[in-house]
């Protein structure tokens, strides 16, 4: 048991910036090997250099996660460069805040395919490389605490997050019996490129809501997908695991 990934090979979409990248450095603190992807290249070779300092190996792939094709592609890349593929952290994800009533055919397109059928994709991609080479990997989706909770103008956000628990679970189920686990994070505030929460006002707002008492960080949740990407995870499968300091609780 413990929480070392040596060897491992861990793919992370959306690891040009903030909770993907974070995960990136702290996988790549345990020892594995990274397949980093997003459809930021230039976020990208930061992460790299990041992972590459703190001597980890690391295969760079801009992808955009809403077409099947290239995901199933960038899946073989990494198959090519180191034979297996151990972890999958299917994390890309975007918002597109709207009034419910005001929302456009594009707005629902646009964050379904990003965070619902990338999820899908990438998972598809992933369990069919661990079930060809019976390696018992770990799949780990991003939703958010907009999956169980929500506010006005998350409209299509919430409901795809919703989809990734939903998703997580039928994954987990049909997986299981190959030896896979698949399980999701659910943050809460976390400052990143998608949620920058500077603003002092809003922060006022928010941060009474935290039990803990402060806004998340990237390496937060990094710690939680380390967990259900080691050893020490091995048994957990099909659940959510909130990263959000109690917010969602009160
Ligand atoms: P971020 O914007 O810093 O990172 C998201 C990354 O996804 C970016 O690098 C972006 O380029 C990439 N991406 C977007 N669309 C893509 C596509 N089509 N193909 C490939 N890459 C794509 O934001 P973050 O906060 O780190 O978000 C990571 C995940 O965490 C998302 O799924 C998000 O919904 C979720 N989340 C974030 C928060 C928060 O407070 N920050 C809360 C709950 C859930």
């Amino acid at each position: 048991m413990g929480n070392r990934l040596d060897g491992r090979v861990a793919f992370i979409t959306g690891a040009a910036s903030g909770i993907g990248q974070g995960t990136a450095v702290r996988f790549a603190e345990e020892g594995a090997r990274l397949v980093l992807a997003d459809r930021n290249v230039d976020g990208l070779e930061s992460t790299r250099a990041m992972v590459e300092e703190l001597g980890a190996e690391a295969l760079v792939i801009p992808l955009d996660v809403r077409e099947r094709h290239p995901v199933e592609d960038a899946v073989a890349q990494a198959l090519a460069r180191w034979g297996r593929l151990d972890i999958m952290f299917a994390n890309a994800g975007i918002s597109s805040p709207k009034p419910f009533i005001d929302l456009t055919e594009e707005d629902w397109d646009q964050v379904l395919a990003v965070n619902v059928k990338g999820v899908a994709f990438c998972g598809q991609a992933a369990a069919r490389a661990m079930i060809d080479r019976k390696i018992p990997g770990r799949i780990i989706n991003t939703a958010s605490t907009y999956s169980e909770v929500t506010a006005p103008g998350s409209g299509p956000y919430s409901s795809s997050k919703g989809a990734v628990r939903m998703m997580t679970k039928v994954m987990a189920v049909e997986l299981g019996p190959h030896g896979i686990t698949v399980n999701a994070i659910g943050p809460g505030w976390i400052r990143t490129g998608m949620n920058p929460l500077t603003d002092p006002a809003r922060l006022g707002r928010i941060i009474p809501g935290i039990p803990l008492g402060r806004i998340g960080t990237p390496r937060d949740v990094a710690g939680a997908a380390l967990f259900l990407a080691s050893d020490d995870g091995a048994y957990v499968t099909g659940v959510t695991l909130f990263v959000d300091g109690g917010w969602i609780i009160q």
